[in-house]
Order: C-alpha cells, then sequence, then structure tokens
C-alpha cells in the first residue's frame, strides 16, 4: 500500500522571508546611521563656511574703514556681488556701493537697524552679522556691521558678500546624498546577496527533510560547516542516526516477534492437521494435545513478554514505587522456582539474606529475579548444578545476585546478551521439557526493568565456570 505523500509546507514569500527582514533592518539602521552623520558634517561644514567667511569680510571690512577717509572703497576690496553702504547717525544711507536700488538700501539700513544696532549697544560688541535674502535674486547674504565715526558723528559700515559664492553648500548637500543613497544600494544588494548566501544551507537542510520519508531514513545533510547552521545540521543527522537505528529496531522487533510465533503456530497446524488426518489411537490424541498445549504455553509466554516489553517502551507501565526488601523479593522467587528446579535437578539455594532496602514495583521486580533465576536453571548447567541467590548493601546501594556453575557465556555473546531475541546458543535452548525453552526476551525485559528503577545491571561469566547476574539498586536518601 503506498503511503499517502504529508502536505508540503509552503516556501514563505519573498516578504515574510528571514532574508527580507534581516535585510530590511540592516538597512534602516544604516540609513539611520549615514542620516546622523550627514547632518553632522553638514552642520560642521557650514559652521566653517560661515566661520571662514566672517574672517574674510571682517579683514575687508578694516581695510575699507581704514580706507574711507581717502573718500572711497578701494574697488579690488569689492567684489561685483558684494554690496557696501554707510550710515549715519539717523540711519540714513549717506554712501553706498553695488546696491540694486535706494530702496534695498533703506531695507538693509532697517534690518542693520534691527539686528545690529541693538548688538552694538548691548552684549555682542562691535562687530554683528547676520543673513539675509538679497534684493530680486533672493540670493543668501551674509551682511556685517560695524560702528564707526563719521566726521565725529557716530555712523555704521555694513559689507554684504554671497553667503556661499562658490556653491559650496550644494554641492555639499549633493555629495552627502549622493553619497548615502549610493551606500544604501550598495548595502541593500550586499545585504541581500549575503542573506541569500547565509540561508543557502537552511534551503539544503529544509529540502533534505521534505525528501526524508519514513521508510528511507538513510539520507543525511552532511553541512560540514562548522558555524551554527553546521551545528544545526550536525544534530540533525544525529537526530536522523537515531531515529533510523531506532526504526531499524523497531522493524526488526516484529520481524521477530511474528518469526518466533509463526514456528509454535506452524507446529500447532500440524500437529491438529495429522491428529485429523485419520482416526488415532487415545494416546495419540493425548499425544497431540499435549504438543499443542506446550505450543500454546510458549507463545501465551511470549506475548505476555512482547506486551511487557511493549509497556515498558512506551512508558505506560505504571511503576509503584514502594519501599520494599530485595531479599523478600529473592525469597518469593526462589519459591516460585523451587519445583522448576527440582524437575530440572538444579539446586536452587539461597545465600545469606541480610536486608537491602530499594524502592521500586514489587511485581516488576520479583519478574525480574525469576528471569534471572530460571536462566541460571535453563542454561546453567541443568542436573547436578547449582543456582544461588544472594543480597546485600553496600555504601549507597542494595544489590542481588544470582549465580550458577554452569557453561557461562562466550565473550562474544556478552554485548549482545540483552538484545531483544538473542539467544547465545540456539540449539540448547530449543525443546527442552524441563524448562520451558525461550525466545530471546528474558535478558531484555530484565534490563528494562533495572532501567525504570534507576539501577544498574552488570554481568560476568566464565566460560566452564558459571555465570553471575548482579542487580544495583541505589538507596533513596528518603527510603
Ligand atoms: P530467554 O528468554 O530465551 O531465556 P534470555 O534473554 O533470558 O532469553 O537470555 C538470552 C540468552 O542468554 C539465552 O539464550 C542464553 O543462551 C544466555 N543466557 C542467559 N542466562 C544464562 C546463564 N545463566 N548461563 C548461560 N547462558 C545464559
Amino acid at each position: 500500500m503506498s503511503q499517502p505523500t504529508p502536505p508540503q509546507a509552503k516556501p514563505p514569500s519573498f516578504f515574510h522571508s528571514i532574508r527580507f527582514r534581516l535585510v530590511l533592518w540592516f538597512t534602516a539602521i544604516l540609513a539611520l546611521v549615514l542620516a546622523a552623520f550627514s547632518l553632522f558634517v553638514y552642520y560642521n561644514q557650514i559652521h566653517d563656511i560661515r566661520g571662514n567667511a566672517l574672517l574674510q569680510m571682517e579683514q575687508r571690512m578694516d581695510l575699507i574703514i581704514h580706507g574711507l577717509p581717502s573718500g572711497h572703497v578701494p574697488s579690488n576690496l569689492l567684489g561685483s556681488d558684494d554690496v557696501f553702504l554707510l550710515l549715519g547717525q539717523n540711519g540714513g544711507v549717506i554712501a553706498s556701493q553695488g546696491l540694486e536700488s535706494d530702496q534695498e538700501g533703506a531695507d538693509i539700513a532697517e534690518s542693520a537697524e534691527g539686528s545690529a544696532l541693538q548688538s552694538f549697544t548691548s552684549r555682542e560688541g562691535p562687530v554683528t552679522s547676520w543673513t539675509a535674502a538679497r534684493g530680486t535674486s533672493a540670493a543668501q547674504y551674509i551682511y556685517m556691521a560695524r560702528p564707526l565715526s563719521i566726521d565725529g558723528h557716530p555712523g555704521i559700515a555694513i559689507l554684504g558678500s554671497p553667503y556661499d559664492p562658490y556653491g559650496l553648500y550644494g554641492r555639499l548637500v549633493f555629495t552627502l546624498l549622493a553619497g548615502s543613497l549610493l551606500t544604501l544600494a550598495i548595502a541593500l544588494g550586499g545585504g541581500l546577496w549575503l542573506a541569500d548566501r547565509a540561508m543557502r544551507p537552511v534551503q539544503a537542510i529544509t529540502q533534505t527533510a521534505r525528501e526524508i520519508s519514513e521508510t528511507d531514513l538513510s539520507r543525511r545533510l552532511h553541512l560540514r560547516s562548522k558555524n551554527e547552521l553546521g551545528q544545526l545540521a550536525d544534530t540533525f543527522d544525529a537526530m536522523l542516526d537515531r531515529l533510523q537505528s531506532a526504526f531499524t529496531r523497531q522493524r526488526q522487533f516484529v520481524a521477530d516477534a511474528s518469526h518466533e510465533l509463526r514456528t509454535p503456530l506452524t507446529i500447532v497446524s500440524l500437529e491438529a492437521d495429522r491428529a485429523l488426518a485419520a482416526r488415532r489411537t487415545p494416546e495419540e490424541y493425548r499425544q497431540a494435545m499435549s504438543v499443542v498445549r506446550g505450543e500454546n504455553e510458549l507463545m501465551t509466554r511470549l506475548v505476555g513478554d512482547l506486551l511487557t516489553l511493549a509497556r515498558m517502551d512506551s512508558g505506560q507501565q505504571s511503576l509503584k514505587r514502594e519501599p520494599l526488601d530485595l531479599s523478600d523479593v529473592a525469597l518469593d522467587a526462589v519459591e516460585r522456582l523451587l519445583s522448576l528446579a527440582g524437575r530440572s535437578g538444579v539446586r536452587l539455594e539461597t545465600g545469606p539474606l541480610p536486608e537491602a532496602s530499594a524502592q521500586g514495583d514489587r511485581q516488576l521486580l520479583l519478574q525480574m529475579v525469576s528471569n534471572l533465576v530460571e536462566n541460571g536453571i535453563k542454561y546453567g548447567g541443568g542436573a547436578g548444578h547449582r543456582v544461588l541467590v544472594e543480597t546485600g548493601s553496600a555504601e549507597g546501594y542494595s544489590w542481588i545476585r544470582i549465580t550458577d556453575d554452569g557453561p557461562g557465556i562466550a565473550a562474544e555473546d556478552l554485548p549482545h546478551l540483552f538484545d531483544r531475541f538473542y539467544r547465545a546458543d540456539k540449539a540448547r535452548t530449543q525443546g527442552s521439557d524441563l524448562a520451558p525453552s525461550g525466545s530471546g526476551l528474558g535478558l531484555s525485559i530484565v534490563q528494562s526493568i533495572v532501567r525504570l528503577h534507576g539501577g544498574q545491571l552488570r554481568v560476568e561469566s566464565t566460560p566452564g565456570a558459571g555465570t553471575t547476574f548482579e542487580v544495583q539498586f541505589p538507596i533513596s536518601s528518603q527510603s
């Protein structure tokens, strides 16, 4: 059956993309910085230009006033655009040069009265200046006024000069504006290019994530970059590794479980067919039923084990954490398995069983000890051998130990012992009449129970000399 393809998320529009937002913010901040910088430069330059103009005018004014008694203003001191006025005591124009009309002279005199004359007598000292639009052209002029004495009477000399004769302001504004706009345009283009480059790995991650389906988890990003996105990709790859192995294990588990169930089901079916094929003696029917019952027990056990594991895997297994004594649990397990040990000819014994307190689920811990003792009986060499159960406590933990003097476990089997459905010696474990043959889930269940209780499971085995399983549980401070 083909799997429905998951709905794919649409890529964000350009205006919703991180690229656009990044560049927008970046450009906006740059525009602010440029504006502040331009204003700073502009006002600084204005101040300098005006300062220079005033200095030059002052020098010219000195020379003009110095030359006044001779009756005329030297022509090299006044430019063609300049204007010069001499005001008498009552503010009337006594002499002028460069005026467009008499009215202009009167206007300048008036503004001089307004701004300059007052200053002379007050705080601003003997020279004052002001800026005003001049005449018909309305060009900005800078005027400078200075008091002087004309034939023993007070008067005022006024010199007017174009404020910006070389168009410096215009050029300054143009330079700042054009420079800022060009910088912004370059920043915008460069920012977009950079953001695009920076976001490319994200697109690669998105694309790969889209291509990964549940059935093909083998794809990896392999970004090989040391930056944050490289880190993200590595984390993503590591997550895929874990997912892939989890899926593989899950699939293997289901396949193994089906395989384990198929054998007894086939045997039951064959046995029933055989019994029904012809008229049989009661003894033959009895034998057939006994085979069916044996296989049924095996399946019941297997299904029970699978259920326990599935519950523990999914975290559904409710864990009752009650204070208990591991020696009680050990005694219970031994009692339950004494008859099995007896039938197998195995001596099931307990060593010293001092109190060993732990916190846990009694039922699960009983299953854990039973599995280990049962393994000792099943795989510990059989008749004539011994299985010993001991408990105790050390600093910070309690322990329970199950030791047998059987054939032991080969070193190459030890790392796989707790894998689901793993059997170290398949031939030996199948079909013993006395002990039920296992499916390879017993130790997996033991390990899950130990983990659930926060304990540690250790196994030591010497081929030919026996095996010891030891489980340690931390003693919690409250218990
Ligand atoms: P099962 O449920 O079939 O008994 P387990 O998971 O309990 O399987 O054990 C896995 C394998 O480990 C067994 O098939 C057996 O070969 C080996 N094993 C477990 N306990 C012992 C032991 N005490 N001595 C020797 N082999 C053991």
